[in-house]
């Protein structure tokens, strides 16, 4: 073809209701009776082959665990080598296409994710991942299809992206992709993500290994699928589940490893920075290592804030998919001025939340993702009913008998340094401080300090010298700062998401900045007209 394309302008695809008889909740209802009725057999897919070691995990419901919705085949080191020869052997072709054939690839993607197989993937996500209707609505089906087409948007401003030049002279950049694989390393709450880390790079013409979370390979599966159907090249990005350990030691391995893609934890990330660096001699170039990990995410209420308003948004930002999203609310500063009517108003509000199957649509919240999530979440509950300088003002309880229930939680820490408000427990516990009032700017020194994690805050106040004021003071406290607003919910192209200090290298997914880490430029000089006379003319007799 010869053209400068321009890629259609992306908008954000538009979240569904699924309200009572509505066609949509009829379709979603159908396709999460379909995914419930069978079991799935998983494979790794290593250069376009289907791949069964013969060695099986299960995917269960975590609201109904003992429905095995999948057996996924599980690769290790061996798989893993393979799969890093299936990715290199695959580049040169997949980089030498034009753009606008690997565009329309994502954007093909996009549009059957939109369309086709919205239902599917969001069942998936549901099943599997025990998201309610809205949440994997605004995963799986939504922030997926932004993903891909506004990467596909954001490498086009890339490569547009051109020095100037001089008379008899052009200047130009070659947006190369990495030389060599990357690894995408993805976590269970957020398919969308999933599906993000693999792709992001490979629209640049990078070539991936992906291995998915054991934890949501049911929708992974499904989008790995997708992205086949929607005419990715084998080898372009091959689906390797299984043993993180084996198959990490064997990727880290390997001279050919470009870069890096996660998101998880920040213990998981900070060991993997380690192994990278302890073979950094070996490396063809040095990795990029992009990894988006932890949150102590913080709402802090001033006492000009609209009390109705800190309420209903610390209950979504707590508590929306059992509290297991990296920017959930987890901590919580009120002065003591509104705490009394605030706390009763909080309490009741939690005390209505309804737990259970997702496949009930009634229920707000699912179960946690498995039994180690429930036991550490369930000794959290335990700590804070025996511990004098915490109080359970509603929730507490947790049940695993039909599934991995825990119950939203909703504490009152009188310590402003207690290990509730420092550490991440990645579940429906929300711990509120309440602060002297008089007393707000050493608070705002406090919320600051707490935590080692920067990933989202928030800032409720009316009075505007007030959020002024505790912006600037909560600087490098959050990658992305609320004002009047809960701190999760993040929207590819209107809010690029990512943190700092101990939430990871703030590449901004969803945005031009997370490409950039996927390219590595040649710049080249053409002279137009070559000089033929070495002498300047200031050699001149
Ligand atoms: P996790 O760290 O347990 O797992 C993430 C991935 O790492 C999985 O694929 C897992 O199999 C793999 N893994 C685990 N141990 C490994 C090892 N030793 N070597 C290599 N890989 C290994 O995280 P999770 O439970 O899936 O996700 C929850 C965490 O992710 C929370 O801490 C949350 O805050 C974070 N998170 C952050 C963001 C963000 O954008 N900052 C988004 C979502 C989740």
């Amino acid at each position: 073809m010869t053209a400068v394309p321009n890629i259609p302008v992306p908008a954000n695809e538009p979240v569904r209701e699924y309200g009572p008889g509505s066609a949509d909740r009829a379709a979603l209802q159908q396709a999460l009776a379909e995914v419930n009725a069978v079991t799935e057999e998983i494979p790794l897919v290593i250069g376009g082959r289907h791949v069964h070691t013969g060695t099986l995990a299960e995917v269960v419901a975590p609201h109904a665990r003992a429905r095995v919705l999948a057996k996924v085949h599980q690769g290790g080191a061996a798989e893993a080598r393979a799969a890093a020869d299936a990715a290199v052997a695959a580049q040169r072709e997949w980089a030498s296409w034009g753009f606008e054939a690997r565009a329309a690839v994502f954007l093909r993607a996009a549009d059957l994710l939109a369309s086709r197989w919205r239902m599917r993937v969001n069942a998936a996500t549901m099943a599997g991942q025990s998201k309610t209707a809205h949440q994997a609505e605004i995963d799986a089906a939504c922030e997926l299809v932004d993903f891909l087409r506004f990467n596909v948007h954001y490498a086009e401003r890339l490569y547009a992206e051109q020095p100037g030049s001089a008379p008899f002279v052009w200047n130009r950049l070659d947006h190369r992709p990495l030389e060599g694989f990357v690894y995408a390393v993805t976590p269970f709450n957020f398919t969308a993500i999933a599906g993000n880390l693999p792709t992001a790079p490979a629209i640049l013409g990078n070539v991936a290994v992906w291995k998915p979370s054991p934890m949501a390979c049911l929708s992974n599966w499904h989008v790995f699928r997708l992205l086949e159907e929607a005419g990715l090249p084998p080898g372009v990005i091959n689906f390797v589940p299984g043993d993180a350990v084996a198959i990490t030691g064997a990727l880290l391995d390997d001279p050919r490893l470009a870069g890096i893609h996660f998101t998880g934890s920040t213990a998981v990330f900070r060991h993997l920075w380690r192994e990278v660096g302890s073979r950094i001699d070996r490396y063809r170039a040095y990795p990029r290592l992009v990894g988006e990990t932890g949150g102590k995410d913080f709402v802090l209420v001033h006492e000009s804030a609209d009390p109705e308003a800190v309420a209903a948004n610390l209950i979504r930002g707590a508590y929306e998919y059992q509290g297991q999203k990296c920017s959930a609310a987890s901590r919580a500063y009120v002065p003591d001025t509104m705490w009394p009517a605030l706390r009763d108003r909080l309490a009741g509000l939690v005390g209505e939340l309804r737990v259970g199957d997702v496949g009930d649509f009634r229920n707000f919240m699912g179960a946690v993702i498995n039994q180690a999530s429930f036991d550490r979440l369930a000794a959290a509950q335990r700590e804070a009913k025996a511990d004098p300088s915490l109080t359970i003002l509603a929730g507490g309880g947790a049940d695993d008998r039909e599934g991995f229930f825990v119950q939203p939680t909703l504490i009152e820490s009188r310590d402003p340094s207690h290990r509730f408000l420092c550490d991440e427990f990645f579940g429906p516990i929300l711990t509120v401080h309440p602060y002297p009032a008089a007393r707000w700017e050493e608070t705002l020194r406090l919320v600051d300090g707490t935590s080692p994690y920067a990933l989202t805050g928030a800032i409720f106040a009316r009075d505007r010298a007030a959020l002024v004021q505790a912006s600037a003071a909560l600087r490098h406290a959050a990658g992305n700062l609320y004002l009047n607003d809960k701190p999760t919910g993040a929207i590819v192209g209107q809010q690029p998401f990512g943190g700092g200090r101990a939430s990871g290298t703030n590449d901004k997914a969803g945005s031009i900045l997370n490409l950039l880490r996927w390219a590595s430029p040649r710049t080249i000089k053409e002279a137009l007209v070559p000089a033929v006379d070495y002498r300047y003319p200031f050699l001149a007799e």
